[in-house]
């Protein structure tokens, strides 16, 4: 206990997000032999504050590369609970008694919010009509969805598998936007990453609807799409989809719609903020990632059905569906057998503030990303890529003269490549020197400008970061030991880059041995 609070609290990281070390050091660190013999528990406790000392805190306000905060003190006191009592959720009797019905009570408050019937749990009458499952994280709560569907489409699918079926299934998504699970549950369950069918994403990170309807219209040879996948909130930008809008192409197909909610579905609590999500209670299924952005620690996701019917599919004695006296919930959870009482953090949180405490908390989150991402902006040091949607944002490094070098050089088209390889180049050497300094935590990956914000071509991939905010509040304090960090980090890096942009600009190409770097050796 009194590790993990040390943790949180940040003595046992010497006050930073992180104590970085490579991957050989980690290795190096704690590589060993098989032990003959322990330790007592005092030595073991020792070892467990080293283990903590090296961990990545996303509970400290300066982590902003994930909105996986598990700051909910609710959520950590159950969790201690729910190690304790150690419930087993596979069955009801000799398993998790009162357990299976606080997470058949929670799955009725996420239908509830989601806009899906909901009928009081008093009126429980078999597992055909509970409609949900917790899942160990939104990548399989797609898988789920997606096996969902396809037995939905096509229920010989469970006896003669996928390649006893008529026609070739495949799934239409938007690329750019996308997640990789898709392509992981495609192949995991037999479809092959062959049976996506890829459409275009709108300038603003979202799916465009258009593209989406066009390859309905006219799907490859011999393939029913079987499958529309919406997004709330891509994992780059947070782009929403018109959700509305997917759900009317989808019926006019008569394919599944599902909604990527990972993101998004913190929103469904504020009543401010829900209404973006506007179109979701007309998705088939619906995937939600408690652990990114409600404050619980993982595993928690839910995949949650509109009809529970099609979930019951699943079901290992079928006759059992109809059992009001039936509530062993690992008979209608795929991929799932024993599995603990995770729900009791998201049930703690929920019972604890209530579904108003809970929207206070994510409406203030979205006025402290919009502040920060104002923090971003007064630096001078940023040029952001693509819009945001709620709480996180992108961006490359590229300081003010930078930017003004950047205009001039992007008008002969053939300096592009090159002027984006160079904002690549030092936006990673910033979000590394960032990172291993410990200070301050961006997110770092690749993004198409889909709005050629930077006027650099909308096609190839630049690396960028990724600014995310999972905590409500952040003080005073702590947003000016982040502006002055970021400011530093830019000033030591400039010259470089301003050096490297005039080679350019003379026609000489760039020579990465005249770059004078930080200590961190990138
Ligand atoms: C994060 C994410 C997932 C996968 O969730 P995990 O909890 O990491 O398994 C799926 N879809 C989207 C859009 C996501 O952002």
């Amino acid at each position: 206990m009194a590790i993990g609070t040390d943790f949180v609290a940040g003595g046992l990281r010497d006050g930073l997000v992180l104590n970085y070390a490579s991957e050989r050091e980690m290795i190096q660190r704690f590589a060993g032999p098989l032990p003959e013999r322990g330790r007592p528990i005092d030595g073991l406790l020792d070892e467990l504050a080293e283990v903590a000392h090296w961990s990545v805190a996303q509970s400290d306000p300066r982590y902003l590369a994930f909105p996986d905060s598990g700051s909910s003190v609710a959520a950590a006191l159950a969790s201690i609970v729910s190690t304790f009592l150690n419930q087993n959720l596979i069955t009801f009797d000799r398993g998790a008694p009162a357990a299976s019905v606080i997470e058949l009570q929670l799955i009725g408050w996420l239908r509830e919010l989601v806009g899906y019937p909901t009928r009081p749990l008093t009126e429980y009458d078999g597992l055909r009509g509970v409609g949900a499952m917790w899942t160990s994280g939104g990548n399989m709560s797609n898988h789920v969805a997606i096996a969902t569907a396809l037995a939905a489409r096509w229920p010989q699918v469970h006896r003669e598998g996928v390649r006893g079926l008529p026609e070739r299934p495949v799934i239409v998504l938007a690329r750019q936007v996308e997640h990789f699970s898709y392509r992981a549950a495609a192949q995991v369950l037999g479809l092959g990453s062959d049976a996506l069918v890829w459409s275009a994403a709108a300038p603003n990170h979202t799916s465009d609807v258009a593209a989406l309807a066009a390859a309905l219209a006219d799907p490859p040879d011999g393939a029913r799409p079987f499958m529309v996948v919406g997004v709330a909130g891509n994992c780059r930008t947070t782009g929403i989809d018109d959700l509305a809008a997917i759900a009317d192409v989808c019926a006019e197909h008569d394919v599944w719609f599902h909604v990527d909610a990972c993101h998004g579905g913190s929103l469904l609590f504020s009543e401010r903020l829900r209404g973006r999500l506007t179109g979701i209670e007309r998705a088939d299924s619906v995937s939600l990632d408690p652990h990114k952005g409600l404050f619980v620690t993982y595993p928690s996701s839910y995949l949650l059905v509109r009809d529970p019917a099609d979930l019951a599919r699943f079901a290992r004695y079928p006759e059992k569906l109809n059992d009001p006296d039936c509530l062993d919930l690992g008979l209608i959870t795929p991929f799932y057998g024993s599995r603990g009482f995770e729900s009791l953090r998201l049930w703690a949180l929920i019972t604890h503030l209530g579904r108003a405490g809970v929207a206070a908390l994510v409406e203030r989150r979205q006025h402290t990303f919009e502040e920060m991402s104002q923090l971003l902006r007064d630096t001078g040091m940023f040029r952001f890529v693509g819009d945001s949607d709620f709480y996180r944002c992108a961006f490359v490094f590229c300081p003010r003269p930078a930017g003004e070098l950047l205009e001039q050089l992007s008008a002969r088209r053939e300096t592009r490549p090159p002027l984006r390889a160079i904002v690549s180049k030092y936006t990673r050497a910033y979000a590394e020197e960032l990172y291993r300094s410990g200070a301050v935590v961006f997110d770092l990956f690749a993004l198409e400008d889909l709005a050629d914000r930077l006027g650099l071509g909308t096609t190839d991939k630049f690396d960028v970061m990724g600014m995310c905010v999972g905590h409500p509040d952040i003080d005073d304090a702590t947003r000016q030991q982040i502006t002055e960090h970021l400011v530093a980090t830019g000033e030591k890096l400039m010259p470089a880059m301003l050096a490297e942009l005039r080679l350019l600009g003379d026609g000489e190409a760039a020579d990465d041995s005249c770059l004078v770097l930080g200590p961190a050796g990138w």
